[in-house]
């Protein structure tokens, strides 16, 4: 099993991720993908991908709650950590109509900056979208090119993703769709090809109900298990294919 997405360099992890990974190790996953969310968590990442080699994957990426506060010069910031990890991965990125007071422009421009670099770069990109589906679509539609991208947490409606399909897209499925009101978004991925779908747990944040590890108000990534057990009833996909998948799409 692979975490597609998480964020083992969180605060709120601090000091306690070799101990998190031990946990993750013992339930059967192999590796997962630390998405970076700003400049200021970078080198947090960075750290971690060197301290557990082989099991952290490193992506870096600015989010659109924090496109923000970004520094003139992140651009070229974003770029150095790539180059010095020619292994990672662009994310997260994308664009947010659900926080409050979202700047839409430099979401917009950020996230095309994002995109290209994916292309420039052959390197795939983690994409966060929440109520900005049209825009989105609008995004990937009219990119002069597309790197292979991932639609993490996605809660889209089916036709959204059936159009994002079209365009190459990979989705990943976390355990806060298991709650019983998000039928809507199981009933999606139960369509989704079997070569397109990921997991992940998006940990610190997006805990699945009754979750396997409990850890205070946070999400453990291990309970990847968990989520990873609930979709292959879902879906009747073995465990396999999840990997396979995420390596497929190079993450
Ligand atoms: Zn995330």
């Amino acid at each position: 099993m692979i975490d597609a997405h998480n964020h083992l360099q969180d605060p709120r992890f601090a000091g306690r991720q070799a101990e998190l990974i031990e946990t993750m190790k013992s339930v059967g996953i192999t590796a997962c993908v630390v998405n970076g969310t700003c400049e200021e968590d970078w080198p947090a990442v960075a750290k971690l991908a060197d301290a557990f080699p082989d099991f952290v994957k490193p992506a870096f990426g600015l989010h659109p709650w924090k496109v923000e506060n970004r520094s003139e010069t992140w651009l070229e910031n974003l770029r150095d950590h790539l180059a010095q990890y020619p292994h990672a991965s662009i994310g997260e990125c994308g664009l947010d109509r659900w926080m409050k007071n979202p700047n839409l422009e430099d979401q917009h421009q950020v996230f095309r900056e994002h995109l290209a670099l994916g292309v420039e770069l052959q390197r795939p990109v983690t994409i966060h979208c929440l109520k900005a589906w049209g825009p989105l679509l609008e995004e990937l539609r009219s990119a002069p090119a597309l790197p292979k991208f991932l639609l993490h947490s996605f809660a889209g409606s089916w036709e959204v993703a059936r159009e994002c399909l079209k365009l190459g897209a990979y989705f990943s499925f976390s355990g806060y769709f298991l709650h019983p009101r998000k039928e809507k978004v199981r009933e999606v991925f139960k369509r989704l090809p079997p070569d397109r779908i990921l997991i992940e747990t998006d940990a610190p944040d997006m805990a699945s109900p009754n979750p396997e590890f409990p850890l205070e108000e946070l999400n453990h990534p291990a309970n990847l298990r968990q989520i990873a057990k609930e979709l292959v009833t879902l879906t009747e996909l073995n465990l396999e294919r999840f990997a396979a998948n995420t390596t497929e799409l190079g993450l």
